[in-house]
């Protein structure tokens, strides 16, 4: 291994998470949310690790994503949900993928894909409860749903799913948690009152499964907390609920040297030295996804990593390919040697999470902006 940097994703702790997971949702089954390269940790083996845990269905928002599962030779039920139009619909329905339509032109597209494919198109019809973003809106379902029902009478298609998204599913008692779980079960309603035979009718992301049984209904559709991320930070830490963080950040120091008091750091010199002291140089930046925001400034303390078991920020700015650590005088660190920028936290290192409270952004953010240069090492 050559590369200096690198993203080391524990497979056990994606299966573990996702039995944990089932374990809570209960009866209900679970899609394990893989979509942006499985938040960061790499599609394929992450979704086999979920399958191995007790997913049932996979989730992924893009056609690509989706086909890419396939490709590789995945075959569990899979939902995609987000193109445009020209998109490769006629691909997913050969390739065996449940379609969301959120709009007529949709399903326009997707019958069009039917008929030149000879493919019966399993449909899934999202609905805007209240999110406010993709999605039938609940007085246009009605009209959507004859469509879809009468393609279904002709053999074209089959509506086997109803499904919506929450806009507040991380503070369970918003108002708007209850009112989007009744226009939910009005939407589910009407589609049974109009014949549709449900197989699934899914609503629930990571934060609603942990919090929220009234909503679990068929289908819980976890991403984060896959990953082993907690999503509602406030309410519980990952271990609270039984999570394992998946992902550890990791770089090799690429140069260790002295320096005198005064001496600027980094682009800018946003850290001067106080006195004689080490500097470390770790070599990774925001070409690999650590935020500039985490850069180390006089008026704010850097990002957290771990180096022979002491906690440090990140001194100075960010740079593309690097940043800085102080080391402070007299220190032992050596070339070569590991830096931890994120981990379970079971070691006393920094968690996503702490990044995400650092840089002041949610740990979402933090894996999947883990750049496609870093390899990731599945162990
Ligand atoms: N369902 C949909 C439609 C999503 O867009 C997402 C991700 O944002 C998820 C489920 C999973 O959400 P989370 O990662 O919060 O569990």
């Amino acid at each position: 291994m050559t590369y200096p940097a690198r993203a080391v994703v524990d497979l056990d702790a994606i299966s573990s998470n996702v039995t944990a997971l089932a374990d809570r949702a209960g009866p209900a089954a679970v899609m394990a949310v893989v979509k942006a390269d499985a938040y960061g940790h790499g599609l394929v083996p992450s979704a086999r690790a979920a399958l191995a845990g007790g997913a049932t269905w996979l989730g992924a928002a893009q056609v690509d994503e989706a086909l890419a599962l396939r490709a590789a030779g995945i075959g569990a039920p899979l939902l995609t949900w987000l193109y445009a139009p020209g998109a490769a619909l006629d691909q997913a329905l050969l390739a065996g993928i449940d379609v969301s339509v959120s709009a007529a032109w949709a399903l326009d597209e997707l019958l069009a894909a039917v008929r030149s494919t000879g493919r019966t198109a399993r449909v899934h019809i999202k609905v805007d409860t209240g999110l406010g973003r993709n999605g039938v809106m609940p007085d246009e379902l009605d009209a959507l749903l004859g469509t879809a029902l009468r393609a279904q009478a002709e053999g074209a298609c089959a509506v086997v799913g109803i499904w919506s998204h929450f806009a507040w599913a991380d503070a369970p008692d918003h108002p708007t948690v209850l009112a989007q779980a009744e226009v939910f079960a009005e939407a589910v309603a009407l589609a049974e009152r109009r014949g549709a035979q449900l197989e699934v009718r899914h609503l629930a992301n990571s934060a609603a499964t942990l919090t929220n049984p009234s909503v679990h209904y068929d289908l819980v559709r976890p991403g984060l907390a896959v990953f082993g991320l907690s999503p509602v930070p406030e309410l519980g830490t990952s271990a609270d609920y039984g999570l394992t963080p998946a992902m550890r950040l990791e770089a090799e120091l690429a140069l260790v040297k002295q320096v005198p008091a005064g001496h600027g750091v980094s682009y800018g010199h946003e850290h001067v030295t106080s006195g004689p002291t080490t500097l470390g140089l770790v070599p990774i930046g925001y070409a690999d996804g650590i935020p500039r925001h985490a850069s180390g400034t006089a008026e704010r303390r850097g990002a957290p990593v771990q180096v022979s078991g002491r906690r440090l920020g990140i001194a100075g700015r960010v740079c593309m390919d690097q940043f800085v650590l102080d080391l402070g005088p007299g220190a032992t660190e050596q070339a070569g040697q590991t830096v931890e920028l994120f981990g379970t936290g079971a070691d006393g290192g920094p968690t996503a999470q702490d990044w995400a409270e650092v840089v002041g952004t949610i740990s979402y953010e933090v894996v999947t902006r883990v750049g496609t240069r870093l390899p990731r090492v599945h162990v």
